[in-house]
């Protein structure tokens, strides 16, 4: 049996890009810190194929070692895709923004992303039809006012990630890296990055997708060869891409 790994599969593009993978009849391990909510992602997708297995993994990946013991309890489950989507953002200005919320993001965003990623390549380079795919944003390419900081995670990730996906071509590996970098998108992410107990997008914001269209997305980017799939900050639109950022290869001595 094979399974694809969603962390922050509890609400949000995680959620909805679990029920993606399920339509495509695949087995799931779905990871966030709300059990309930991925009880109910569990049943949902019970309701849609009885024949899939969904493993529940309750896990704060803020913590460095929970993120050691979460890969490592996995090893008995052979992984197709692995999708670090788990992260969140913050609005304020560098010299007024939180520094306990600031670390946490930078543990999540950066450190569990980098971790997983490391571990996944590691053990699944050359296995054939694997792909890595981690959740950016349109913020890992512009730097948006007042999220200076958020922004430059998701910078970390595009860079990164573009980087591993043309170290893994360079090595002729098996396994596809992927950057998946969406604009606005209705989900929990703007309450939990302004801290208000609620957040109607409607109204509040010109252009987003829903997190379904994004995980719909998620799919076009699974399904091409291209390594970045990106939503133009303008227009809205989808784009499948080669990786923006330069690359260089120099040779050692
Ligand atoms: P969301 O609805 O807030 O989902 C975030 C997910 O991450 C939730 O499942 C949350 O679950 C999980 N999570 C948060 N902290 C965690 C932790 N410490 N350990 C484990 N899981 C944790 O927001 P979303 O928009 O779907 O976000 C998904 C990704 O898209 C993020 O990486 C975000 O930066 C990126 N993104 C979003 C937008 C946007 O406009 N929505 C735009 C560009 C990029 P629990 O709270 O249950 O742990």
């Amino acid at each position: 049996m094979k399974y694809t790994v969603i962390t922050g599969a509890s609400s949000g593009i995680g959620y909805e890009s679990a029920l993606a993978f399920a339509a495509r009849g695949k087995n799931l391990i779905i990871a966030a810190r709300r059990t309930e909510e991925l009880e109910q992602l569990k049943a949902t997708v019970a309701d849609m194929n009885p024949e899939l297995d969904v493993i529940i993994r309750t896990v704060d990946l803020s913590v460095t070692a929970n993120v050691h013991e979460f890969y490592e309890g996995l090893r008995d489950y052979q992984i197709e895709t692995w999708i670090n989507n788990a992260g969140f953002g913050n609005f304020a200005s560098v010299g007024e923004q939180k520094l306990d919320k600031i670390e946490t993001m930078l543990h999540l965003n950066i450190e569990a992303l980098t971790v997983l990623s490391s571990l996944y390549v590691r053990d699944y380079a050359e296995v054939e039809g694997t792909q890595l795919i981690n959740v950016s944003s349109g913020g890992g390419y512009v730097i948006v006012a007042d999220a200076v900081t958020y922004c430059a995670t998701k910078f970390y990730v595009s860079a990164f990630t573009e980087g591993l996906a043309q170290e893994l071509r360079g090595k002729g590996a098996a396994l596809q890296a992927k950057v998946l970098a969406p604009a606005a998108t209705e989900t929990e992410f703007a309450q939990r990055s302004l801290d208000v107990d609620e957040f109607q997008y409607k109204g509040s914001i010109p252009k987003y997708h829903t997190a379904r269209e994004m995980a719909g997305f998620m799919l076009d980017l699974y399904d091409s060869q291209q390594v970045v799939g990106i939503v133009d900050g303008t227009t809205y639109e989808f784009q499948l891409r080669d990786p923006l950022y330069p690359y260089v290869s120099r040779m050692r001595n």
